[in-house]
């Protein structure tokens, strides 16, 4: 199969946080798991465009079907590809005529078929409707049948709709609520949200109304009040409403303490590290950084905290047998005197020439940029002097930093290393680590036992 790759930009579908860079990532790996080869990648920007604006990707990949250069397709999702009704019954008129293989993330787009086509056309008709305003008619509806506690038209994801005592009810779905009660305990535990939705689309579990699961829905799921058989109209708990509790008032309360916490949402900047070694240790099949993952119950089974490689989601060992062999091996390194001698033999004679070199490339950053406001060098220029020294200085900072014993390593090295090892803050402990050594995890070989020879260490100091 020769494939295409259509990704598309867009502000109207429910979650603006899918990338253009992750639509394709995702639909690469759909063609390996596949085993098609992927000859062309489409990609439309229609953040800024009006509806009626072309697509020139989407032109091209057109054209490109009907000369036969691509036999197969693949999107996200089938919204990603159409945006009115017409431009799906030409698709659906060119994979008829040229005998087109399409796939979406974790399906087929079967459109040979009544009802794959059926499929296809109100996929494409739901998705236009929600992203046109809601009418008046519409709204008026909703807020009687959300004053008298009446569900909606459907039933929410974790419930399934029955009748009870002549009133439409909607009643606990438990393999869904299992999926929910499992993220919001994992979100309580300290997980992110992107990394719960990640583990989700890697296990397979389908999400509401797609195969894939965005931080967006997952939020929006776990704030729901209906989780805790409430009902909310615009943004106030107006009653109980008709469905069973899905999960306790105690857990819902964390969800949101945590949702809402004002000290972390002002830290909010990226994800911090809560294991020894995520994002330190690298994976022994792709080389992909790995992540930490907290124990949590899935199907009232345990599943210990583990490291997982966000790369190719091959590689999956058990956290703490790593984190000891890790800490083991460093506490050792620090206690030998060898070490502490190489780390700071040259303080007397190796620093003031590091520094006088130091001084001089500061000095010549500084000529440059003089040059460049007078105008004697271009931006370009001044550009390449920029990366030609910036990384040396860097270099020479770190090494100045190591001979003047801001380097934790100094700190935490000696006698009694183990101890204070023990007592130094995680943050330290993975700095010493990534400076120290690379870990790397292989796969596990035949067998349940861990064998500590598949976890590579190599000292860089
Ligand atoms: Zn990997």
């Amino acid at each position: 199969m020769k494939a295409g790759i259509y990704a598309r930009i867009s502000q109207d579908t429910f979650d603006t946080t899918l990338g253009v860079q992750r639509q394709i990532e995702d639909c690469t790996r759909e063609a390996k798991r596949r085993g098609w080869e992927v000859v062309e990648t489409y990609v439309d920007n229609d953040v800024s465009a009006t509806r009626s604006k072309v697509r020139p990707a989407y032109v091209r990949m057109m054209s490109d079907i009907e000369q036969g250069h691509i036999n197969a397709m693949i999107v996200w999702d089938i919204d990603r590809l159409t945006r009115t009704p017409r431009e799906l019954e030409d698709i659906i008129d060119l994979a008829d005529r040229m005998n087109l293989s399409m796939a979406n993330i974790g399906g087929e787009i079967d459109l040979s078929t009544p009802q794959g086509k059926l499929t296809a056309r109100i996929k494409g008709s739901v998705a236009r409707h929600e992203s046109e305003q809601m009418s008046r008619r519409l709204k008026r509806a909703f807020t009687q049948r959300a004053l008298s506690g009446k569900p909606h038209s459907y039933a929410p994801y974790g419930f399934t709709r029955t009748e009870r005592e002549g009133e439409v009810w909607d009643e606990v779905n438990e393999e869904q609520a299992e999926v929910i009660r499992e993220a919001a305990n994992r979100y309580v535990a300290g997980e992110s949200i992107r990394a719960i939705c990640t583990d989700l689309m890697r296990r397979g579990i389908p999400a509401p109304k797609t195969n894939n699961w965005s931080a967006t829905s997952l939020r929006q799921i776990l704030l729901r009040p209906v989780n805790i058989g409430l009902r909310k109209h615009n943004g106030e708990i107006i009653g109980k409403c008709n469905a069973d509790p899905l999960m306790s008032e105690s857990l819902f309360n964390q969800v949101n303490a945590r949702m809402f916490d004002p000290e972390r949402i002002k830290h909010a900047q990226g994800p911090k590290n809560k294991y020894l070694l995520s994002t330190i240790a690298r994976c022994g099949k792709c080389g992909g950084k790995m992540a930490g993952q907290a124990k949590h119950e899935f199907n009232s089974k345990k599943i210990p905290s583990q490291y997982y490689c966000k790369e190719c989601y091959k590689i999956r060992r058990k956290r703490e047998p790593i984190d000891e062999i890790v800490t083991g091996a460093i506490v050792a390194r620090l206690g030998d005197p060898k070490l502490v001698s190489a780390l700071s033999k040259d303080v007397t004679g190796e620093l003031p020439k590091l520094r006088e070199r130091m001084d001089g490339l500061k000095a010549r950053l500084d000529i440059a940029a003089d040059n460049f406001a007078e105008g004697t060098i271009t931006g370009e220029q001044m550009k390449r002097i920029n990366t030609k020294i910036v990384p040396d200085l860097d270099e020479l900072k770190r090494k100045i930093g190591h001979l003047e014993g801001t380097n934790p390593i100094l700190s935490l090295s000696g006698a009694n290393a183990a101890e204070r090892w023990a007592n130094a803050p995680l943050e330290i402990q993975r700095k010493v680590i990534s400076e120290l050594m690379s870990v790397v995890i292989m796969p596990a070989g035949a067998g349940g036992k861990f064998n500590p020879e598949l976890i590579k260490i190599e000292w860089k100091v």
